[in-house]
């Protein structure tokens, strides 16, 4: 209600309650003042009622609400189901123009203002977990994998000539598909052992850039977040070795805006050498559902250049739930989370390490890997051929998930290129292993029934002399519904 109403208000109920409540209103209003002022995420999180007033009230402000609309186009902005439309706070006209996805749509202002303001909102948590001079962001709503590809083919024209895609593995389909996608041809660079460890190998990125010719080389693209043993890539290495060749960088963050050291990688990387845009999931980093990422980077022109190549007007659905999710928690509360994860690793390690033992297996050393880590499965194998893949069709049908079995030996093709060792990161990994990971939102309740159910697994592969007599018949799990991502 504006100040006309209120004094309206002031001629049917009581002037001193009616003045009370605009205080009350007001307070909603302050909050949201801040928020178009600074374009920042609010350090406390917002109740429920002020959330909801700001979204009415841009939906308000586009053409489908205005209330002596009258459209005759082909896109009006309608909706038949109520249901729909409150699933979408009435925002029905999505984001951007037919050209670039953070263009100002004329008959959405409320919706254009969504978008902007959430695209800053994201940019300040960016930083704030981190990549302090990320300069400019942009929420997509596609996954990761298609936004590494949007970020491939803008390259594409700022090096017409260049075929090749570097990229030290890492065994995602995903961000394989990424680049065969975009017509590109990945040069896979195999990773070193060191340790239990599998980590960049640098001399080998250099040998392929001297045997290709640097211009010949899109890019190369770089992995932070990923299943242990495999640890985030080396990326200061690789960026200086990108500035020194005028080679651009794509970092995949995919889950790694949760991890402080997966962001100061990039802040680092970024600062010493070359990085041009880093992308990461919004459903693994802010517990939204799946359908967002976050394209972001230090050259405000280029991460610019890659909004304009999204072909039409987009869904604004991943935005909406992103703006929600960072107001209702505020900087505090996500701060909050992260801190809860970081907790949660340490629990997970020290229960995982202490069940490794009792079965005569043991927690892979992997300190570089801040979300994921990994249990030894060798006596296992040793036990039976089948007991390892064995025990992944236990665990799903258990109901644990993200726990990831990891056999030796795994072949697969993926877009025409076949992986040995798929799986484990490298050809030949030395055991078979099982993986765990402390992602945002998991709780203490999460590891420890998790703990317990892996328990029973492995003591119950291990007592059968025969696996096939146990009760555990059901075939393996189909290698999707195991491949869930940390
Ligand atoms: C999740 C993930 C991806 C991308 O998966 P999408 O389904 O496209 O979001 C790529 N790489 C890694 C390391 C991932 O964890």
């Amino acid at each position: 209600m504006n100040s006309e109403n209120f004094s309206l208000s002031e001629k049917i109920v009581s002037s001193s309650y009616v003045r009370q409540g605009s205080q009350a209103r007001r307070g909603h209003e302050q909050l949201i003042r801040v928020l178009l002022e600074q374009g920042k995420c609010p350090e406390e999180g917002w109740s429920e009622s002020t959330i909801e007033l700001f979204l009415n009230e841009l939906a308000v402000m586009d053409s489908n609400n205005f209330l002596g609309n009258c459209g005759v186009g082909e896109r009006e902005g309608r909706v038949a189901s109520g249901l729909v439309a409150r699933r979408h706070y009435r925002l029905i006209h999505g984001i951007g123009r037919s050209g670039d996805i953070a263009a100002v749509q004329p008959k959405a202002a409320g919706s254009s203002l969504l978008n902007k303001l959430t695209n800053s909102v994201v940019l300040d948590i960016i930083r704030q977990s981190g990549v302090r001079s990320a300069s400019c962001c942009f929420v997509v709503p596609m996954a990761t994998g298609m936004s590494l590809t949007l970020c491939f083919l803008t390259l594409r024209h700022r090096r017409p000539g260049a075929r090749y895609i570097l990229w030290p593995r890492i065994d995602q389909k995903s961000c394989f598909k990424a680049m065969v996608t975009a017509g590109f041809e990945p040069i896979v660079i195999e990773n070193i052992l060191e340790g239990d460890e599998l980590r960049t190998d640098l001399d080998t990125v250099q040998k392929k850039i001297d045997e290709l010719g640097a211009e010949n080389i899109l890019c190369v693209h770089s992995t932070t977040s990923c299943f242990a043993p495999r640890v985030p890539d080396r990326l200061e290495e690789l960026a200086v070795i990108c500035a020194k060749h005028d080679i651009p960088h794509v970092v995949n963050n995919a889950y790694g805006v949760q991890s402080s050291k997966c962001m100061h990688l990039i802040q680092q990387g970024a600062r010493v050498g070359r990085i041009d845009a880093f992308v990461q999931s919004l459903d693994k980093n802010f517990l939204v559902p799946v359908g967002g990422a976050i394209i972001a980077g230090f050259d405000e022109g280029f991460v610019k250049e890659i909004s304009k190549m999204y072909p039409g007007r987009a869904s604004a659905s991943p935005s909406l739930d992103v703006l929600i999710t960072l107001l209702t928690l505020g900087a505090s509360g996500y701060r909050k989370l992260l801190s809860e994860r970081k907790e949660m690793y340490n629990h997970l390690a020290h229960e995982l390490s202490t069940l490794a033992q009792q079965h005569g297996e043991r927690l892979l050393h992997t300190p570089h890997n801040p979300i994921s880590m990994a249990m030894s499965l060798s006596g296992l194998q040793a036990h039976s051929d089948q007991a390892v893949t064995q025990l992944g069709s236990m665990l799903f049908t258990r109901q644990v998930s993200g726990a990831r079995v990891v056999p030796l030996g795994v072949e697969q093709m993926v877009s025409g290129q076949l992986f040995r060792g798929f799986m484990s990161h490298a050809e030949a990994y030395p055991c078979p292993y099982l993986n765990a990971a402390s992602a945002v939102g998991i709780a203490r309740g999460d590891v420890d029934l998790c703990m317990k159910r892996l328990d029973k697994c492995v003591r119950s592969l291990r007592k059968s002399a025969a696996p096939h007599s146990t009760e555990d018949t059901a075939p393996p799990a189909p290698p999707e519904e195991q491949d869930t991502a940390a």
